[in-house]
């Protein structure tokens, strides 16, 4: 518990008090699992401190590396009227944030919930190295959240799909691409 209380006055949490920038140093005689357990019990933690601003759904999560937090967030959909604003992304975003860097390789993601596809490509896009989550997606259909079927859409093509995806070819699409492979200083992320 004391893990965890110094964790929360610690942690960077991008909600409504975010932006208090802190460090969580883990003791080194933890054992892994417990260590896990104690990052996704703080997750955990920020989803039900979301119901209490009322600023998204019932989702939290940590991003930890070398056993520091660099960044939590809980659901903030409905105040920041953005669909993006899942936990996951907006603890991606500030970890991003407070290393100066768009890639967190090293670093582990603890979510309160299985991430849904645009999370789990975030933490992929981030470079993240793994992930561990403690509701499943099939708990988050059971209170109303699309993510299995999410899950389901994409093992669809893009013409069969909810909303369908279809190609247009259209000349000179390519070519902003073809010209960026060409650059000698491209960053490639
Ligand atoms: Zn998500």
């Amino acid at each position: 518990m004391a893990r965890e209380r110094s964790a929360a006055a610690g942690g960077r949490v991008a909600g409504v008090d975010g932006g208090a920038k802190g460090r969580y140093h883990c003791a080194m005689n933890v054992p892994d699992l417990s260590l896990h357990e104690a990052f996704l019990r703080r997750a955990v933690e920020l989803s039900r401190r979301s119901l209490e601003t009322g600023e998204g759904g019932p989702f939290g999560a940590v991003v930890v590396r070398d056993g520091k937090v660099l960044a939590e967030a809980w659901n903030r959909v409905v105040a920041a009227s953005d669909p993006t604003a899942h936990a996951e992304v907006l603890a991606i975003r500030e970890a991003c944030r407070s290393v100066a860097d768009f890639q967190l390789p090293g670093s582990i993601l603890y979510s309160s919930c299985e991430p849904c596809p645009m999370c789990l490509s975030a933490a992929y896009w981030a470079r993240v190295e793994r992930i561990y989550y403690a509701n499943t997606r099939e708990e988050a259909a059971a209170i109303g959240f699309c993510d299995a079927e999410l899950y389901r859409e994409l093992s669809l093509p893009g013409d069969r799909r909810r909303v369908p995806a279809m190609r247009l070819n259209l000349d000179g699409a390519f070519e902003p691409m073809r010209l960026w492979a060409e650059l000698p200083g491209r960053i490639l992320y």
